[in-house]
């Protein structure tokens, strides 16, 4: 007589991973930005175990540093079981196959996608690696991070505060958010995000 084993979800690394929601920044301010931004949703919303839970409109920005062009920004959140560097891996693939070069800092580039924090059972991953820093030390400076982040994540707390907080004491020269752009990122995307953990953190 032989036992059915059941399940092998024990052994399936996937099926154990924990799920996590991340929150990812995107910019761009070279070529087609509005497709540069897209086609990184996509390839987002494509990884393995992973669905995207908010997407914020797009934002018009003027350039910090060197930059002289106008970017466009937003934010989405994702479900998913990728781990916080294997996710750094897969964003930086992403602006490499929209053609990013890495070369001055807040130069011009095609594509930007900073991972912005990462939130499990454990609450905001604390992460300090030579290729990463969790939650990004700059989220509360930036308007247009904050913004867009504000629009699907509402009641998040940030280095102890609400977003709308560090959004009213930014100063002027950090207001750097133009307007909305208009057309929504992903079709059909949900438009905010209300993950139990996040609420009332
Ligand atoms: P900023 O991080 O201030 O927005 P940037 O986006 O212009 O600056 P990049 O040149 O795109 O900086 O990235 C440089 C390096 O930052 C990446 O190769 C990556 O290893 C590291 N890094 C550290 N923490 C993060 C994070 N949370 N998200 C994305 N990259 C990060
Ligand atoms: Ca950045
Ligand atoms: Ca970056």
């Amino acid at each position: 007589m032989s036992e059915d084993p059941g399940p092998t979800t024990a052994h399936d690394p996937v099926a154990a991973a924990p799920v996590r929601v991340a929150f990812v920044a995107l910019g761009s301010n070279v070529g087609d930005r509005f497709e540069h931004l897209q086609e990184a949703a996509r390839g987002l919303a494509a990884l393995p175990s992973t669905t995207i839970v908010g997407c914020a409109s797009i934002f018009e920005t003027a350039p910090m540093g060197a930059a002289k062009f106008d970017f466009l920004n937003a934010v989405v959140a994702l479900k998913t079981v990728v781990a916080p560097l294997p996710m750094l891996d897969v964003l930086l693939q992403l602006e490499r196959s929209r053609g990013r070069a890495r070369d001055e800092k807040w130069g011009p580039r095609t594509l930007d996608l900073d991972l912005l924090a990462m939130y499990g059972d454990e609450g905001s991953l604390a992460v300090t690696h030579p290729r990463l820093t969790l939650p990004h030390p700059e989220i509360t400076a930036r308007d247009f991070v904050l913004r867009p982040l504000m629009e699907i994540a509402p009641s998040l707390q940030v280095a102890g505060h609400r977003l709308d907080h560090h959004l009213a004491t930014l100063p002027e020269h950090a207001r750097t958010v133009r307007g909305r752009h208009g057309l929504p990122l992903l079709e059909r995307a949900p438009f905010g995000v209300s993950v139990p953990l996040l609420e009332g953190g």
